[in-house]
Parts: structure tokens; C-alpha cells; sequence
């Protein structure tokens, strides 16, 4: 089922949550909500839900108009934060929960039931744990079952919210599968909610880019990461490194360096902000061209394949981050207290109207 949201607005209080959201989510879409505490993601998918109404706007499925649907004759399924699982049942009663308590009419039988809900629990490898209580697993595995609980009932729609956030990083990992999979499975439209850029980076088709109630950039990971669309999205989705300078008529200064500013070709004279990621940052013992940034390596991490380097500039004394492959940095053989010589390879350049919401 797809998902239509036409310019929704909500305000609680005086307190703006969220403005002119429009989005259109195709069928079969995974779609991750990603932003900062307090953006309006969770306030975005309640109102999906029909748990919340918006103040203004409408939200269709497949087309259909249901913003005054109930919650209960939407056909979404849940799976929330904190483990909405009911503790006096164990892991079978759960999962059949939603099916159990359907009107007469469109109930299984019990023996379907029982195909059903145990043919669910093979799919998330909790098939050992029927009997077993909530108390009695651990939250990852709690976290299977609710998604087991959320599919029992068909749903056309899976939302989800920060439905892996009280987990370590290793079983968040495991469960992004066990979502990416299930999602293909099962054909379904799904939206999760996260602050987590990696999770949405790793696992969604889409991603939407929320900040202050509004959507700053939605697209695929590809697209938001290598391309902001705001100095907001290019610094929530990963570590960047800052110059100042001025830009005019495509050109950046930065002071001791000139680079290539494309998109600025019509700007004159500006104050301008380079954005660099740390991977894009190249690191010379020796000078190769007039046009380096000087800086001293104050500090370097090794551990695991990629190596963080950071900088502190000559004069102006701002830390700046490199990141290298294992080969390249022995290949480099800089060490602490070293003055090295730094050039971005690849900028992206905003000037101060990029910075207005
Ligand atoms: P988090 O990642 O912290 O869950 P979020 O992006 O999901 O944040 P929302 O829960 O949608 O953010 O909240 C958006 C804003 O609306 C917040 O500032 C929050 O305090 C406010 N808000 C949410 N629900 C209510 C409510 N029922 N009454 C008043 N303010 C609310």
C-alpha cells in the first residue's frame, strides 16, 4: 500500500511539531524518519498511525483518503521502543494476540492460528521460545517476537518506532537484518523512526531527513549522503570538517588555499563554509603544491581497518579529522607532533542563505 501525506501541520500548544509535511511513500518502500531528539518524527509517524490527528492535511493510503480513519481500520502493524509485548502472555499467546481477538466473522480457527503464528516464529528463529515469557528473553529477542506480533495480522502498513533503540549495537545490527527481511518477505510499505544515522543509512530504500518539524531532504542513502541538500544534513549525517572562507564567482578562498565552488558560480564575493567529510581530506608529509593547509597531527586512532587522524591547523588552531585506509596510513607514516600538509579533495560549499530554515 502506498502512503500519501498532503501538507499535514501540527501544533501542540504553541509549539510548532511539525509544518507543511507533504511526502509520498510507494508501496513496498522501506522508509526511515531520521533526525534529531524532538524533530517531529514519532509526532509524523502517530499521525500516519491515526494514533494522532494533524491539525491541517490529509493522509491517503493507496490513494484513499483515511485521516479520519480510526487507528483500529487502518491495517498498520506497530512495533515500538520499548517492548509493548504483554508480559502475561508468553511468546505463542503474543504473537496470536491480534489474531485471537478479531471479530468472529474474519477469525482464524484455532489450528490455522496456530500454523500461522508458529510458522511467524520459524521466520524470526524464536520457533525454541513458544512458551517461554517476555521476562524470560532478551530484548533483542523481545524485539523479534513484537515484530512476529506486528505481521500476524497482515498488515498493509509496518511502522515502527526507534523500534531497536534500547538494544547494543551489535543486536540493533542483527535486527536490521531481521527488518530489511522481513519487510521483502512480507511485501509490505514500512516506516521506522530514527536518530540513528547509520541504521537508516544501512537498512531503508529512503530516507526523510527531519529537523525542527519540517523535512530538510528526503532520497535515497545515497543521495542525502552525498548529496545535501543543507549544511543540517550534511552535518547530521556524519562527521565533517568546517572551513571558512569567502566565495566569488565559483571560486572558494580559504585564505591559504583556492578551490572549486561549481554551484556558486553566480555568488560574488560571500562568506562562505566548505563542508568536508573526514575521508575527503588528503594528508602529504611533504608539500606537493603551494595551495596546503598546515597542520600538526595531534592525535591517531588505528583500531580496526580505518585509521581517524586529527589535526589541529597551523594559525588558526581548529581540529580538523582525516580518515585513511590501514595501507595508506603505513604508506604515510605520520606520527603525533608531526607538521603535515592537508587539501580537501571534495567540497561542498554553502553560503549564508543555505542556512535559513
Ligand atoms: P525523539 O527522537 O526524542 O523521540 P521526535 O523527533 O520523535 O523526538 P516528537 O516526539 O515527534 O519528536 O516530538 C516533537 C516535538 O513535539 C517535541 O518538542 C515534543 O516535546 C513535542 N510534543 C510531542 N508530543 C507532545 C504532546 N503530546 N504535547 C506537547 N508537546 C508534544
Amino acid at each position: 500500500m502506498s502512503i500519501q501525506i498532503h501538507n499535514v501541520w501540527k501544533q501542540y500548544g504553541t509549539f510548532q511539531a511539525l509544518q507543511e509535511i507533504n511526502l509520498e511513500i510507494p508501496k513496498g518502500e522501506l522508509v526511515a524518519l531520521l533526525g534529531p531528539s524532538g524533530s517531529g518524527k514519532t509526532t509524523l509517524l502517530r499521525i500516519i498511525a491515526g494514533l494522532e490527528q494533524a491539525d491541517q492535511g490529509s493522509i491517503l493510503f493507496d490513494g484513499e483518503d483515511l485521516t479520519h480513519t480510526h487507528v483500529k481500520n487502518r491495517q498498520v502493524g506497530f512495533v515500538f521502543q520499548h517492548y509493548a509485548l504483554f508480559k502475561h502472555m508468553n511468546v505463542f499467546e503474543n504473537v496470536a494476540f491480534g489474531l485471537k481477538v478479531r471479530k468472529k466473522k474474519l477469525r482464524p480457527s484455532p489450528a490455522e492460528i496456530e500454523e500461522k503464528v508458529l510458522e511467524l516464529l520459524r521466520l524470526v528463529k524464536m520457533d525454541g521460545f513458544a512458551a517461554r515469557y517476555p521476562a524470560q528473553l532478551s530484548g533483542g529477542q523481545r524485539q523479534r517476537v513484537a515484530l512476529a506480533r506486528a505481521l500476524a495480522v497482515e498488515p498493509k502498513i509496518l511502522l515502527l518506532d526507534e523500534p531497536f533503540g534500547a538494544l547494543d549495537a551489535k543486536v540493533r545490527k542483527e535486527l536490521r537484518r531481521w527488518l530489511r527481511k522481513l519487510h521483502d518477505e512480507f511485501h509490505i510499505t514500512s516506516v521506522f523512526v530514527t536518530h540513528d544515522q547509520e541504521e537508516a543509512l544501512d537498512v531503508a530504500d529512503r530516507i526523510v531527513v527531519m529537523n525542527e518539524g519540517h523535512i530538510e531532504q528526503m532520497g535515497t542513502p545515497e543521495d542525502v549522503y552525498d548529496n545535501p541538500a543543507s549544511p543540517f544534513v550534511y552535518d547530521f549525517l556524519g562527521n565533517v570538517n568546517l572551513f571558512h572562507g569567502r566565495v566569488h564567482k565559483g571560486k572558494l578562498n580559504l585564505g591559504s588555499i583556492e578551490l572549486e565552488a561549481p554551484e556558486h558560480t553566480h555568488v560574488s564575493d560571500t562568506d562562505a563554509i566548505a563542508y568536508v567529510r573526514p575521508h575527503q581530506l588528503s594528508i602529504e608529509r611533504t608539500k606537493q603544491s603551494e595551495d596546503a593547509i598546515q597542520a600538526r597531527v595531534t592525535y591517531i586512532h588505528a583500531v580496526g581497518p580505518v585509521v581517524y587522524i586529527e589535526l589541529q591547523r597551523l594559525g588558526t588552531g581548529e581540529y580538523l579529522e582525516a580518515e585513511v585506509g590501514k595501507e595508506q596510513f603505513a604508506q604515510l607514516h605520520v606520527r603525533a607532533g608531526e607538521v603535515v600538509y592537508v587539501r580537501p579533495k571534495e567540497v561542498k560549499v554553502f553560503v549564508p542563505e543555505d542556512f535559513v530554515i
